[in-house]
C-alpha cells in the first residue's frame, strides 16, 4: 500500500481564511495532515493579501521553505493566489496555484504530478458551510462569501468576488445540528455578513427570525454590518431576547471628507442618528475604524475624533492604514506619517475605552454570560454586550451560562467570584 503524502497548511490573514482552510482539511482523503512544515511532503500556504505587508509575509514564508524544506511542494491559495498567484508560479516560486473556487476539489488538485495554476472564477459558494467552536456552546458559522462594496483602500472584492450567500435552508440545517448537540450561542461570519439575502431575496433580518425559532438557539450575534445594512426590519428585532445586545457595525471614519476619500457609502450625521437610537434600546455598540489614510490632515482628525466622542461607541477595533497597490487609496496624497497615524491610533482606542468603562459600570446588572472552559477555578466569557468577564468559582462552570450581578468592573474587564 502507498504511505499517503503528508500536507502542512500555512494560513495567513483573518477568520474566513482559518475557515477556508477547514474547507480544504475537511477535502482531504488520501493524503494525512501533518502539524511540521518540515517533514510535510506538500505545504499549502492559505495566504492573505489585504496590504502590501501581507504580501511580504506571505512572499518570505514561500521563500523559506526553500530553507526549511526544499523537497517539499509548495501550494499557493487563498487571497494572495488571485493577487500574486500568477507572478509567483511564472517565476516559480510555487509548485501551483489554487483559486478560492477551487478549494473543495483540493484532493483531486493536489494529485497531479505537474505545476498547475487552477484560479477558477470569483463567482462560486462553497457547498461545505464551516462551522468553528469555541469550548462546547459557541459556533461561528459563515454565511456568506464576498463583498460588493468598492471602498477605496480595499482589494478584497478584487480577490473574494462580490457578496453571494449561502442557501438559507443549508445553514438553518447546520443551526439546527449543532442546537441538538448543545450549542446556544451562534455568530454570523463573513465577508459582508450584512449584505446576506440580497442575491436571494432574503434578509439578514429573515434569517435571523427563522434562526431564533430552531429550539435550543439562545443567543445570536452578527460579526460586523454596514450602517446602511440596518433597515426597519432588522431595526424590529433588535428587542428581541435572543437578540446580543451588542453590533459591531463598521462606520470606518468620521469625518465626511475621509468617508467621501475611503468611498463608504455612510454619513456621520446618519451614523449618528443610527447609534443613538440602537444605543437607546440598551446596546453596546462597537466599530472598524482606520486612521491614517491618505488626506487625514490635522483639521480632518480634530473634526473625526470631536465625532467619536459624540458617539455612544463601546468597542473598537482601530486599523493604522496600510498601503494595498492597485487599490485607489494607494495613490491618494498627501500621506500622513508613520508616528502620526500611531498617536492617532493610542488617542482613537484610549477614548473608547474610557466609554467603556463607563458603560460597564452602568451596565453591572443582570448580565447574561456563557462561559468557556476554565482552569484552576477561573472561567471567561462574554456577556450579552460583548464586555469580557473572568468568574472565579470552585464549581466546574466549563459551558455554563450564568445571570451575574454586581459585578467588579476593572480597567480592563469584569470580575466576579462566585462562592460556593
Ligand atoms: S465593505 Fe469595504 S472594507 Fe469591507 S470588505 Fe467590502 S470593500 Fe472591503
Amino acid at each position: 500500500m502507498q504511505v499517503p503524502k503528508k500536507i502542512y497548511f500555512k494560513t495567513f490573514g483573518c477568520r474566513t481564511n482559518q475557515f477556508d482552510t477547514q474547507v480544504m482539511i475537511s477535502k482531504l482523503k488520501e493524503f494525512e495532515l501533518c502539524d511540521d512544515e518540515q517533514c510535510s511532503d506538500i505545504v499549502v500556504v492559505n495566504s492573505c493579501t489585504v496590504t502590501n505587508g501581507a504580501d511580504s509575509s506571505v512572499r518570505n514564508y514561500i521563500s523559506s521553505m526553500k530553507r526549511k524544506n526544499p523537497n517539499a511542494k509548495v501550494i499557493l491559495a487563498g487571497c494572495g493566489s488571485h493577487s500574486k498567484g500568477e507572478s509567483l508560479f511564472e517565476e516559480k516560486k510555487v509548485f501551483g496555484v489554487i483559486g478560492h473556487s477551487e478549494k473543495e476539489k483540493i484532493n483531486e488538485i493536489l494529485k497531479q504530478e505537474k505545476p498547475f495554476y487552477q484560479i477558477g472564477d470569483l463567482t462560486h459558494i462553497d457547498s461545505t458551510i464551516v462551522e468553528e467552536f469555541v469550548g462546547k456552546s459557541r459556533a461561528f458559522i459563515k454565511i456568506q462569501e464576498g463583498c460588493s462594496f468598492r471602498c477605496s483602500y480595499c482589494i478584497i472584492p478584487s480577490v473574494r468576488g462580490d457578496a453571494r450567500s449561502h442557501k438559507e435552508a443549508d445553514i438553518l440545517a447546520q443551526v439546527e445540528k449543532l442546537a441538538s448537540n448543545g450549542f446556544g450561542e451562534f455568530i454570523l461570519t463573513g465577508t459582508n455578513v450584512g449584505s446576506y439575502g440580497q442575491d436571494r431575496g432574503s434578509s439578514m433580518a429573515k434569517l435571523l427570525k427563522k434562526m431564533s425559532t430552531v429550539r435550543g438557539v439562545r443567543r445570536i450575534r452578527i460579526g460586523s454590518l454596514e450602517p446602511i445594512q440596518i433597515d426597519d426590519e432588522f431595526k424590529e428585532l433588535l428587542c428581541e431576547p435572543w437578540m446580543a445586545k451588542h453590533l459591531h457595525i463598521a462606520l470606518q471614519h468620521t469625518s465626511d471628507k475621509m468617508l467621501k476619500l475611503m468611498n463608504r457609502r455612510n454619513t456621520f450625521a446618519a451614523d449618528l442618528k443610527l447609534f443613538h437610537e440602537i444605543a437607546q434600546k440598551g446596546y453596546a455598540l462597537g466599530t472598524d475604524y482606520i486612521v491614517g489614510h491618505p488626506g487625514e490632515d490635522d483639521k480632518e482628525w480634530a473634526e473625526a475624533i470631536d465625532r467619536v466622542e459624540q458617539l455612544p461607541l463601546t468597542h473598537i477595533h482601530a486599523f493604522t492604514y496600510s498601503k494595498r497597490d492597485n487599490t485607489p487609496s494607494a495613490t491618494m496624497k498627501p500621506e500622513v506619517r508613520g508616528d502620526t497615524a500611531k498617536s492617532r491610533h493610542k488617542e482613537l482606542t484610549a477614548l473608547v475605552q474610557a466609554k467603556n468603562y463607563e458603560f460597564r459600570c452602568t451596565y453591572r446588572q443582570n448580565l447574561e454570560v456563557l462561559l468557556e472552559n476554565g482552569k484552576n477555578g477561573i472561567y471567561h466569557g462574554f456577556d450579552q454586550y460583548f464586555n469580557k468577564i473572568e468568574v472565579k468559582s470552585d464549581e466546574d462552570l466549563s459551558s455554563n451560562w450564568m445571570l451575574l450581578n454586581d459585578v467588579e468592573v476593572g480597567n480592563e474587564g469584569n470580575k466576579i467570584q462566585i462562592l460556593s
